[in-house]
């Protein structure tokens, strides 16, 4: 969840929260009691129906011919699979900027007017915004995001607030000050990220990063103000659920305790799998030897040795969940 506030002249804070539509209910119900005890949140969401309406055109115009004829090996980059061209073509694609964007496909031979034709028909019954910001993202591109190509904080987080926040409030001479409250313990990224700089238009201030998370949680002791309660069933981290950035051991405590998420994702692979022009896309990038989709990745938070080998100890812990743990000891 990410809070950004604006200062008015008479330093007012205005708190927003922009939804992904991929965070856990309980984060819903959090926001709701927020508002109770501290006042209104606004609430921003993408909106990705005319990109999907516009793909629509593309798919019906030009997957048809782009699918029948035979492609040499290429470099290719997720905005051709949104169906606009890519807006720069970097000459080094392996360079530590390119890295992960591009990916070099090798040649294919086209498909036959009929394979074509269930490919196309595929994707456009999924083609439909569903009004879920994450899924819709991911129908539009044909793909999910990944560690390399991480597009969902720009879509669904810095532009939305962008035009649906800052553009209105510059629009009539205001200053802003975006607050963030990230800190740099949480990643070597935001480690290196300034308390003070310049945004483009505002400037930003980021009053936590650098307090630890025995800080913040001090913090809603002291004003009597409840952390979101998933942290107490061993978050470690409180955002879209499962965040494509998390980790192996994140992952297993994400599946035992909430398989709901998990079977949301399975069936977003399924959509966003139809709407890829190459029938194929993972929440997590498929891995060798691994079982496609996420649920490949859930048996594989059970293993040890680098996925080598089920742990018996795991896989008793996995069935047996405590109902109260907290990474950061809030249980106790
Ligand atoms: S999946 Fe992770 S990186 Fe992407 S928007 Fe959600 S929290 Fe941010």
């Amino acid at each position: 969840m990410w809070i950004y506030g604006m200062y008015e002249l008479d330093e007012d804070l205005y708190p927003v929260f922009a939804d992904t539509g991929h965070e856990h209910p309980e984060t819903y119900k959090y926001l709701d009691y927020l508002e109770s005890v501290l006042g209104p949140i606004k609430r921003v969401k993408a909106d990705f129906t005319a990109r999907i309406e516009k793909k629509r055109q593309y798919v019906q115009e030009h997957w048809p011919r782009k699918l029948t004829a035979d492609v040499p090996g290429r470099w290719w980059t997720d905005a051709e699979e949104a169906g606009e061209a890519p807006d720069w073509e970097p000459e080094d694609k392996l360079s530590e900027h390119t890295a992960g964007l591009w990916t070099w496909l090798p040649a294919e031979k086209g498909m036959t007017d009929k394979e074509a034709a269930d490919v196309v028909e595929r994707a456009l019954s999924a083609l439909h915004p569903t009004g879920i910001p994450f899924l819709d993202l991911c129908i539009w591109k044909g793909r999910f995001p990944s560690t390399k190509a991480r597009f969902c904080t720009e879509f669904l987080k810095v532009r939305v607030i962008e035009e649906q926040v800052y553009d209105p409030i510059l629009a009539e001479g205001w200053d802003i000050v975006s607050w963030q409250g990230v800190r740099a313990e949480e990643s070597p990224a935001r480690a290196k990220l300034p308390e003070r700089e310049d945004g483009d238009g505002f400037s930003i201030y980021r009053p936590l990063i650098h307090w630890t998370a025995d800080d913040v949680f001090a913090m809603h002791r002291k004003h009597g103000i409840d952390p979101n309660p998933l942290y107490k069933l061993g978050m470690g981290r409180v955002g879209c659920m499962p965040c494509i950035n998390c980790n192996k051991a994140e992952l297993f405590e994400i599946a035992r305790r909430f398989p709901k998420e998990i079977a949301r994702v399975a069936e977003w692979e399924r959509i966003v799998k139809m709407a890829s022009k190459r029938q194929a896309a993972t929440f997590f990038p498929t891995a060798r030897n691994m079982p496609e989709g996420i649920d490949g990745w859930v048996e594989w938070s059970k293993t040890v040795r680098g996925g080598k080998q089920y742990d018996l100890l795991k896989a008793i812990e996995f069935d047996n969940v405590p109902a109260c743990s907290s990474a950061y000891g809030l249980c106790e």
